[in-house]
C-alpha cells in the first residue's frame, strides 16, 4: 500500500491566510495528488484562497469554494448541497476550525460568561460533529473516508491562559472518539492532530503565546516549534489508505513536548 490520491477529494475548512494550519494541510495534500475543495466563513478569507490556490498545482489552482459559518445549520446544510453537485463525494474532510472569545483567553479559567462558553463550545467542538452528520446524511463521504480535526494539548493538560478553549478542545476530543465509534462498522475513521503551538491569526488571542512557544523549544524532545509542514505530512499519512487502522486517535505533532512532565 501506498499514498495514492489519484481522483481523491478532500475538503478543507479554515484557511484564514497563509499562515493557517489548514493551508499548510492543502499544500502537502495538492503536492500528494489530491484534489481540494475549500470552504470559509468569512468574505476576507475567500478572497485569500482565491489568492493562495493560484499556488497549487493545475489540478488544484481554481478549487471550488463554498461558503460554511459552522455556527449556521442553514450554512451548513447549504454547503454541503453545494459539495454535492460540485464533487459528489468526498474521501475526507479536515476540520480546521475554531474561536473563543479572546476576552477568556488569559488570566482565570471561571471568569468565563455562559455565552462565550456557548460559542467557543459550538464553533470549535459541534461543529466537526454537525459537519460529519450532514456530510453522511447526504451521500457525500466516499466508502473509508478519512475525516481529521485539529486540537492542542491544552485540550488534556492545563496550559497557561488556553483557558475556554482547553474546555472546548477536550470536548472535540472526545467527540472524536464517539465519532469514530459509530462510523468506523461504515469504514469511516476520525481522527485529531494535536499540533504544537504555531504562530497563526487565532494563535494570537491565547495570551502569552510567545511563552508557548518558548518553552517547547526549550523543553521538547526535538527542542524546536512544530511547522505547519509537519502537520500537513501527518494529516496526509492520516487522511490516506496508509493510516486504513488508525482511527479515534489523537496524534501529537509537537515536537515530543506532550511526553515531558516539567
Ligand atoms: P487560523 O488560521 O486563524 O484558522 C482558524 C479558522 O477558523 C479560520 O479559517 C476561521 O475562518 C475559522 N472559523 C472561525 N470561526 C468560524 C465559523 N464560525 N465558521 C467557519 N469557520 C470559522 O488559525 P489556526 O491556528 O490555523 O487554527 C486552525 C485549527 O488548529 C484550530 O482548531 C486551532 O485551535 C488548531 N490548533 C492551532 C494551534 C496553533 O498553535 N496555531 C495549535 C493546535 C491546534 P474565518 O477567518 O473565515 O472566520
Amino acid at each position: 500500500m501506498h499514498l495514492n490520491f489519484e481522483n481523491k477529494t478532500y475538503l478543507i475548512m479554515g484557511v484564514a491566510n497563509k499562515r493557517s494550519i489548514a493551508w499548510g494541510i492543502a499544500q502537502e495534500l495538492d503536492k500528494a495528488g489530491a484534489k481540494l475543495i475549500f470552504s470559509y466563513s468569512k468574505e476576507r478569507s475567500a478572497k485569500g484562497l482565491v489568492k493562495l490556490a493560484a499556488d497549487l498545482s493545475d489540478l488544484n489552482k481554481e478549487a471550488p469554494m463554498v461558503k460554511c459559518d459552522v455556527t449556521s445549520d442553514e450554512d451548513i446544510t447549504t454547503a454541503v448541497t453545494e459539495l454535492k453537485e460540485k464533487v459528489g463525494t468526498l474521501n475526507g474532510i479536515v476540520h480546521s476550525v475554531a474561536f473563543a472569545n479572546k476576552d477568556f483567553l488569559g488570566d482565570d479559567y471561571s471568569a468565563v460568561d455562559r455565552a462565550s462558553f456557548a460559542q467557543a463550545l459550538d464553533i470549535s467542538a459541534y461543529s466537526f460533529t454537525a459537519i460529519i452528520r450532514a456530510a453522511k446524511l447526504a451521500d457525500l463521504l466516499a466508502e473509508n473516508a478519512s475525516l481529521l480535526t485539529l486540537t492542542y494539548l491544552g485540550g488534556e493538560r492545563v496550559i497557561q491562559n488556553y483557558n475556554l478553549m482547553g474546555i472546548a478542545k477536550a470536548a472535540l476530543e472526545s467527540s472524536v472518539r464517539y465519532l469514530a465509534s459509530e462510523y468506523g462498522p461504515t469504514g469511516v475513521r476520525v481522527n485529531a492532530i494535536s499540533a504544537g503551538p504555531i504562530r497563526t491569526l487565532s494563535a494570537r488571542g491565547v495570551g502569552n503565546f510567545s511563552e508557548s512557544q518558548k518553552m517547547v523549544e526549550e523543553r521538547a524532545p526535538l527542542r524546536r516549534v512544530t511547522t505547519v509542514e509537519e502537520v500537513g505530512t501527518t494529516a496526509v499519512f492520516l487522511l490516506s489508505d496508509m493510516a486504513s487502522g488508525i482511527t479515534g486517535e489523537n496524534i501529537h505533532v509537537d515536537s515530543g513536548y506532550h511526553i515531558i512532565g516539567y
